[in-house]
């Protein structure tokens, strides 16, 4: 945040330290525009109010992850760079809930303490000095369950996604939950003593910490106990929280400027032209897909959860692919292929174990087009989906190739038709005897004997016609 050190996950422990960074004497900070920018756009995309002059804080407390005795934060109600926003979170049947955003602050992380094999304890400050911004919802709650909880990080995490200020990775502390907890009893209206919780390092962790943690609270109250004001930690491996350290109140931090540091202070002209880099944000879209495609909440929700995948549509849509058509094959064959093969569709989600797949939107338009102007079957289109995901050819290219056409010969289905009623004598008859339905097993030997290319609804017309005629 005040150095140049690279932000990066995981390294030999203290490769990524400089003189800023681990507080050595007479080393100055210098604020990382950058992440001033990125925290104000969040702020912007959150709803908040701008602070117009904001400065930093100094958090005094002495802890070994801590080099320089200190940790740079934002201090108070109205000085954070931004404050009194909210966040919409969609819910299942197309409602909204709205959670309120006390303050979102700039500050910066802290080192990691490694309890080692040989049995002392290492520090590694690699994360010390990291850009940190704190989103922090308001008190009174408006988040009343662990499952809002989880729909509240959902929804959060895409927005920090779409404005690509972060990679949401939370099992790589990029993205962190520390929920507050507390519990109230029915009619009360004073909230019970709060406690904190750490080492969320997933969605499924944050909705289950905080059901175990409420559990913990009810029972102490019930057999007599007091809760304690303290901070807790989760443990994956057995689902259980366990006490870390008592909670300091505010005052024990003794807040002061940091005298190293001048103010930060934004013209409106900047803080609009901040504004006008906000993508359209995640539920906007969801509810333009609905009013403009009318899709389901659910197709929405799909589309609309990575921004890549949104975009993915968005190019066939403006390619000029029917967007149900579009919109069906992209979350089921290309969703269940990229899930199979760990391939993703945008070079930007690529990594060591991440492949960039072969298709773009004109690849996937490309065999609609053929489906819908009925030159191949849905059976057909598979494989030469399939296909075009290894070679990276176009459906019409891998189509001239093969023999892969439908086919609407009315003599070649009629002879097909013809073979099929001979060889199957007992269906036949029981349609004669008026069990209709029996037309479609019938329809299926003749879809089997032309390997899927013919065309299926011709096939039951000539059946038809042909079983008339038996
Ligand atoms: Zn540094």
């Amino acid at each position: 945040m005040f150095c140049r050190c690279e932000v990066a996950f995981g390294g030999e422990p203290n490769t990524r330290v400089c003189p800023v960074c681990l507080g050595l004497p007479g080393a100055l900070p210098v604020p990382n525009k950058k992440a001033i920018e990125f925290v104000l756009r969040t702020a912007l995309a959150l709803n908040c109010k701008i602070a117009m002059r904001s400065v930093f804080h100094r958090k005094n407390y002495f802890y070994p992850d801590l080099p320089k005795g200190f940790q740079v934060s934002q201090y108070g109600e109205t000085n954070p760079l931004g404050y009194h926003g909210f966040l919409d979170v969609p819910n299942a049947e197309g409602g909204i809930k709205r959670i309120g955003i006390r303050r979102i602050h700039l500050e910066e992380d802290t080192g990691k303490l490694m309890h080692l094999p040989s049995g002392g304890s290492g520090v590694d400050y690699n994360r010390a000095g990291v850009p940190l911004m704190e989103v922090v919802t308001d008190f009174p709650p408006d988040i009343n369950t662990p499952d809002e909880a989880r729909e509240y990080m959902v929804q959060l995490r895409q927005i920090l996604l779409y404005l690509g200020v972060c990679d949401g990775k939370m099992e790589e502390g990029s993205m962190r939950c520390e929920p507050n907890i507390s519990i109230r009893l029915e009619g009360a209206e004073e909230l019970g003593t709060k406690t904190e919780l750490k080492n969320l390092n997933s969605f499924r962790s944050v909705q289950l910490g905080i059901q175990f943690e409420t559990r913990r609270q009810i029972a102490v109250l019930e057999s007599g106990g007091k809760v304690a004001q303290e901070t807790r930690g989760w443990n994956d491996a057995t689902e259980t929280s366990f006490a870390m350290r008592l909670k300091e109140s505010e005052n024990d931090y003794r807040y002061f400027e940091d005298p190293d540091l001048i103010p930060m202070e934004f013209t409106e002209e900047y803080i609009e032209s901040l504004r006008a880099t906000l993508p359209e944000l995640p539920l906007a879209k969801y509810r333009r897909y609905m009013a403009d495609y009318g899709m389901t909440t659910k197709e929405a929700g799909v589309l609309t959860g990575d921004k890549h995948w949104a975009g993915f549509f968005e190019q066939g849509v403006a390619l000029g692919a029917d967007p149900k058509l579009f919109s069906n094959w992209m979350n089921s064959e290309l969703a269940k292929y990229l899930n199979e093969t760990g391939q993703v569709i945008h070079a930007d989600l690529a990594d060591d174990h991440h492949a960039l797949s072969k298709i773009t939107p004109n690849h996937l338009l490309g065999l609609i087009v053929l489906i819908q102007d009925g030159t191949i079957s849905g059976k057909t289109a598979k494989d030469i989906f399939r296909e075009m995901l290894v070679s990276g050819d176009q459906a019409s290219g891998i189509l001239a190739k093969s023999n892969l056409t439908q086919i609407s010969d009315d003599e070649q289905i009629k002879a097909w038709c013809k073979e099929v009623i001979q060889n199957n004598p007992d269906p036949v008859a029981k349609y004669k005897s008026g069990v209709i339905n029996v037309i479609g097993f019938l329809v299926g030997q003749v879809m089997k004997q032309s390997q899927g290319r013919a065309n299926a609804q011709l096939v039951q017309e000539l059946m038809k016609a042909e079983l008339e005629n038996a």
